[in-house]
């Protein structure tokens, strides 16, 4: 049975009632593919939006050739001129290397130190139990944020991780965790067909993954509108989904699961 009045009395906290967004993501290009949309709309209500891209995306090219530091530079200009494009606050690499080769504790205590400083009232990271994922920087990615998000909960466990922390200067942050690429969405973002226009524009500056007339665009292109199709329910209407816990949800809050 679904747990109705608990889910009325403790409900999934609104994505759009936040002020402060933080979005992780593994690759330079996963925030836009996955919440482009969303935040195009966070933007004009106003929510500070702030990137933090957790590797340098090395990986994206099945072109031998290519010298790495070369790819790496074009797709660090490419993630800040798609987060221009969605009228971003702010945008960071963490550089860690593409494919996995780091260390989850190290990922997340980078984030904490920029958690307590940004102040995020909402954290999206992908969703790092989706079953059919097999690449190691989207899971790691999710699994560092979350964990990142519940160590910036509490100074105590920062100093028991040896995080440097500055009472005087910082507080402890209470953030929505928001899952994107997850399986079971429990909340959908309406958005407009300019959204969705700004997020494919966004995408579309990632011209190392994607060119305009490309067939890996062409696909992703047609995959995003059917996939904002079928979250937005009906045929006119569109939206991004997000597995959505609040602060009360996610310790000891097995119902959230049902809701
Ligand atoms: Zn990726």
């Amino acid at each position: 049975m679904k747990p109705f009045l608990l889910k009325k009395l403790v409900p999934i906290p609104k994505i759009e009632n936040h002020k402060i967004a933080v979005f992780i993501g593994p690759h330079p290009d996963d925030i836009e593919i996955a919440c482009g949309a969303t935040i195009a709309k966070l933007k004009r209500l106003g929510v500070q939006v702030h990137f933090i891209i957790i590797t340098d995306g090395q990986g994206g090219s099945t072109d031998e050739m290519l010298i790495e530091d070369v790819l790496i530079s074009a797709r660090s200009q490419e993630a800040m001129d798609g987060a221009t494009v969605l009228g971003v606050d702010s945008i960071e690499n963490l550089n860690y290397p593409d494919g996995g080769i780091y260390e989850i504790n190290d990922v997340a205590h980078n984030l904490v130190e920029r958690l307590v400083v940004l102040k995020p009232d909402i954290v999206f990271s992908p969703d790092p139990h989706l079953p059919s994922e097999i690449h190691p920087d989207h899971l790691m990615a999710g699994q560092a944020a979350t964990l990142a998000v519940y160590i910036s909960q509490y100074p105590s466990v920062m100093k028991i991780h040896h995080i440097d922390y500055d009472i005087k200067q910082y507080h402890s942050v209470q953030s929505t965790l928001a899952y994107y690429y997850t399986h079971r969405p429990n909340q959908r973002v309406t958005v407009s067909p300019l959204d969705c226009q700004l997020a494919n524009q966004a995408i579309l500056k990632h011209q190392s993954q994607f060119q305009d007339s490309s067939p890996a665009w062409k696909a992703l292109n047609q995959y995003l509108w059917l996939r904002r199709h079928r979250l937005g329910g009906l045929f006119h209407r569109m939206a991004e989904g997000y597995r959505v816990l609040g602060p009360i949800h996610q310790h000891c809050f097995p119902e959230i699961n049902d809701y």
